[in-house]
């Protein structure tokens, strides 16, 4: 008998693997803007074509990256920001896994631009299914732009099972406003086919939520807070009269980073208990801090879901801290957001 295994061509192995990262435009989006985030940028722009069908651009004012460095971005495992194992237990960037710019130039045509400060010439790179097609020196600001066009162009099955316009778009508003939220010190615009969806101002927290979710928030939120060695909470979370219908305005950052988790989402909905009209979900905003060592955020390839040490401790804290909002509020009274 033959033997018959062979070893997958690299850019097929990268094809199936990029299927991890990148299901959709909005995927994409989160990747590229937690580069940005990484990189230090204190003003982000994405731009969307098509709801990133046709193009997904975003473009930072961070560190930037040498001429080596814009290459060696799109090996697989190829990161900056980890060095050993121990570093996983420890992680204070977005990235860490060195596989999303794999991933995305395997299945997009993309091209970067970028300059690090103190070098006089940027440079410039085009790359189309995992393929470098030219790369030369460029006059470019200080940062890096990267351009993701015709997503799926060469996995012809995914491209078409991409939802409509409206849909991914969708999906793509949900990504931009959870960066948006977890890091109100970024200028952040967003345009999609040209139009500006939003343009916020770096600022504090509470101007960021009244940017993005109207003025009328300003007299539907209470504040929340509880500081303790282990754990930190702060953040906002809604008057149960103004509860809605639907999850969609449920937010966890866990030092930074969206999360979801089940159990927490359960930790609130106990202390709002019997005050919320039936079938109604509550506006909640609501920071973690946490030792980074305390929290695992290497269960899932993005990164939604994590895994915390002593997750009864956590429930417990997350719990009291809005049942004691509430307490404090038994009247409503609107909150000063100094605007
Ligand atoms: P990860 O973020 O997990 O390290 P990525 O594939 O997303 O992996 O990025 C690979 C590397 O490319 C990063 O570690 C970083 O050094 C560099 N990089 C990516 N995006 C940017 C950016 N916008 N600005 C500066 N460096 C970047
Ligand atoms: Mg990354």
């Amino acid at each position: 008998m033959q033997d018959v295994i062979r070893l997958l061509p690299e850019s097929l192995a990268n094809q199936i693997a990029a299927g991890e990262v990148v299901q959709r435009p909005a995927s994409v989006v989160k990747e590229l803007v937690e580069n940005a985030i990484d990189a230090g940028s204190d003003s982000i722009v994405l731009k969307v074509k098509d709801a990133g069908k046709t193009l997904i651009q975003v473009i930072d004012n961070g560190i930037g990256m040498s001429e080596t460095d814009v290459r060696m971005s799109f090996e697989r495992h190829a990161t900056s920001k980890i060095l050993s194992s121990d570093d996983l237990f420890n992680i204070n960037t977005f990235g860490f896994r060195g596989e999303a710019l794999a991933s995305i130039a395997a299945v997009a045509q993309v091209v970067v631009k970028t300059k690090k400060e103190d070098d006089e010439i940027g440079t410039t790179i085009e790359i189309e299914g995992s393929e470098i097609k030219k790369q030369e020196p460029i006059s470019t600001p200080k940062g890096t732009s990267f351009s993701v066009k015709n997503l799926f162009f060469n996995v012809p099955a995914r491209r078409k099972f991409l939802k409509s316009n409206p849909v991914e778009l969708k999906h793509i508003i949900d990504e931009f406003q959870r960066v948006a939220l977890a890091h109100p010190e970024i200028s952040m615009l967003m345009i999609s086919d040209d139009k500006e969806i939003y343009n916020l101002r770096a600022g504090n927290i509470a101007k960021r939520i009244v940017s993005m979710f109207g003025k009328s928030y300003q007299e539907q939120l209470y504040p929340c807070q509880e500081d303790l060695d282990v754990i930190k909470v702060r953040g906002y979370i809604g008057k149960p009269e103004n509860a809605k219908k639907t999850r969609g305005e449920q937010f966890f950052f866990v030092n930074g980073r969206y999360i979801k988790h089940s159990a927490l989402n359960h930790a609130i909905m106990t202390a709002y208990d019997s005050i919320l009209p039936e079938s109604h979900f509550p506006f909640y905003l609501l920071y973690i801090e946490i030792d980074p060592s305390d929290v695992d955020v290497n269960v899932h390839p993005t990164k939604t879901e994590v895994k915390f040490a002593d997750e009864r401790t956590t429930y417990a804290i997350v719990s009291a801290a809005v049942k004691q909002a509430l307490a404090s509020y038994g009247v409503a009274p609107s909150i000063d957001f100094g605007i």
